[in-house]
């Protein structure tokens, strides 16, 4: 007979133990290790910033880059204060002492970057000639790829002088026109239904909120109030769009840059021809995300979605997960996967590394940290018991088991991940935990499960590519026609949004003024990492669904961090990602969450 094992971690109080930074504020240690950090810090710079030999002799840069590493795995600009007082007023907001001590470091932090920033900005200005044999060089190969990005980024760097007037002018540019749109929409006002069924006037942002109510007549409301404010504003909007269009357009041309999003795929470490193929793949299967609207339209038993009802929830998402069964059942499905996932985990249980509980004045969100990499990494969570807690547990250690892995492999300037694929971890352990609910839950909830799972799935990369074709062609029709009117936006807007809702989803009126307070599409080109993130981690999940010992690949994949581009450590594990295929195995994952949840909805009599 099978042993059954009873598999826990006792959680214990689960508060940060940041004693292997500092014992409080008054620790005596905070002021030497602020001198600490100033001496290490000046004597890389001391060092370095009168010489040149180095940016002519690879034997001598091979030298500056030990010593440039050693500095920054240790000390860095703020060493352990700068790290303990970011995380002390992330765990108590209000207290302004702390607030006040933060910025002091921070303000030392700043200074010790400015002084070193020669460093590599001299690097990135050694000729292409001389790039060519130091990426070649033997001796370089532990920093080939750190040395390969900077020069990479350095082919669209203009003059000093130049660059510096860019700089200055950015902010009149752009990006004050920006918060100006952001800024107005913010302080606008209406009367809308409350979830209470009364009449109130509410701020922008909380009507926002409201337009996914359960309730029509309150959902109804603030679409028609969230609507008359972006009509309001579309004119401004206009103004302020085109400006920041042109001004992109004028830094692209100075720049010579091939591609609008080039610097954004430049900048994310990932090769444009794998953005392509990403867009491209999903583009053709935006069929999944029609059907799933239609499948929602049926459930809710309407003909159409409005379009602002799209997000609406279907079927009451129950169960109660207090913290230490939660812990219990990551740490179950994570040791089903791998073995030192579990440990990684047990470990930063044990070791006081993960602030589970809401506090009053503590940051609300969730988040996973690491800063310099003798420091331990630190989970922020605000645990209610709800199953969406049990979610943000395992995504949060996904990030943390992404940062032990490349600890444990990598030096200091590849000690992250880039952005192109810093979610992979963190949705692998999230989906893989939600497949272990879904298994247990009983027939109606696993079908509102499945049905939420689905909304997120749809959003993070059917919409978000969706966006990015929109970016695309904005920037096209722009360079083309020299100006694009509200309506001519609006038109390309809508044409973009139907062609993955499909016809279960209305452009219903007044969604053609949606992109007015679409934020992202002022900062170019980013949104397709959350596909990409959470396709790579489905195909992943897909491979491992085949072939258990898979997770080997997987780990060496995440221990990889910034070492290389996510297209050439896929290469050494036989993995092509710029092949359209590697895109259709994490879209066949949705696909089939898709038809079980039809099959599901279909057994239990909710549709026909
Ligand atoms: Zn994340």
């Amino acid at each position: 007979m099978p042993r059954t094992q009873k598999i826990s971690i006792t959680v214990g109080r689960a508060v940060w133990n940041l004693k292997p930074l500092f014992s409080g504020v008054n620790d005596t240690r905070i002021e030497r290790s602020r001198k600490l950090v100033e001496k290490k810090s000046y004597a890389f710079i001391n060092t370095w910033k009168d010489r040149s030999d180095y940016l002519e002799d690879p034997a001598i840069l091979r030298q500056a880059l030990d010593q440039y590493e050693a500095w920054r795995r240790k000390y860095g600009t703020d060493g352990d204060e700068g790290y303990y007082f970011w995380l002390r007023s992330h765990q108590d907001q209000n207290d302004p002492k702390l607030k006040a001590l933060f910025n002091k470091i921070d303000e030392f932090s700043k200074k010790l970057e400015n002084d070193s920033q020669f460093f590599y900005l001299r690097i990135a200005r050694i000729q292409p000639e001389l790039q060519k044999r130091i990426l070649e060089h033997e001796g370089l190969a532990k920093y080939r790829h750190f040395l390969a990005r900077i020069f990479a980024e350095s082919r669209y760097h203009l003059s000093e002088p130049e660059e510096k007037v860019l700089n200055l002018k950015s902010a009149t540019s752009s990006s004050n026109w920006t918060r100006m749109t952001a800024g107005f929409l913010s302080k606008e006002e209406r009367t809308v239904v409350t979830e209470e069924g009364r009449r109130k006037a509410m701020p922008f942002s909380e009507i926002v909120g409201l337009m996914n109510s359960r309730k029509k007549l309150v959902r109804d409301s603030a679409a028609k109030a969230f609507n008359d404010i972006l009509v309001k504003n579309a004119e401004v909007a206009e103004a302020e769009i085109n400006s920041v269009f042109a001004n992109k357009k004028i830094d692209d041309e100075l720049r010579n840059t091939p591609r609008p999003d080039t610097l954004r795929h430049l900048a994310d470490d990932i090769e444009s021809e794998v953005v392509d193929a990403l867009i491209e793949s999903v583009s053709r299967r935006f069929t999944i995300a029609a059907r799933y609207y239609a499948l929602k339209a049926r459930l809710l038993k309407v003909k159409k979605l409005a379009y602002h009802e799209r997000n609406v929830e279907y079927g009451e998402i129950s169960g109660q997960y207090p913290y230490q069964k939660s812990v219990d059942l990551v740490y179950r499905v994570l040791g089903k996967l791998d073995p030192e996932f579990a440990n990684i985990f047990a470990g930063f249980v044990r070791n006081g590394q993960i602030d589970a509980y809401p506090k009053k004045g503590k940051d609300n969100g969730a988040f996973c940290v690491h800063r310099l990499m003798v420091q331990p990494t630190y989970i922020l969570l605000n645990h209610t018991g709800k199953l969406h807690d049990v979610l943000t547990i395992a995504h949060e250690l996904g990030h943390g088991i992404n940062n032990e892995l490349i600890r444990k492999k990598q030096h200091a300037l590849y000690f992250d991940t880039p952005t192109s694929t810093a979610e992979v971890a963190s949705t692998f352990m999230e989906d893989f935990v939600l497949d272990e609910i879904v298994h247990s839950a009983d027939d109606e909830l696993r079908l509102a499960i499945m049905m939420q799972k689905l909304n997120d799935d749809v959003s993070s990369i059917f919409r978000q590519v969706a966006c990015y074709r929109f970016e695309q062609e904005l920037h096209k029709d722009f360079r083309a026609k020299g100006y694009l009117s509200k309506e001519e936006i609006g038109k390309l807007f809508q044409k973009h949004m139907a062609a993955y809702m499909g016809n279960a989803v209305e452009q219903s009126e007044g969604s053609e003024n949606w992109w007015v307070y679409w934020n992202h599409i002022r900062y170019f080109f980013y949104v397709y990492s959350y596909a990409s993130g959470l396709l790579i981690s489905k195909s992943l999940q897909h491979s491992v669904k085949q072939d258990p010992a898979f997770i080997i690949k997987v780990k060496e994949f995440l221990a990889a961090g910034l070492s290389d581009s996510p297209k050439n450590i896929f290469g050494r594990l036989g993995i092509d990602i710029s092949d359209k295929q590697f895109w259709d195995r994490g879209l066949d994952e949705v696909e089939i969450l898709l038809d079980e949840t039809e099959r599901l909805a279909k057994r239990l009599g909710k549709i026909r």
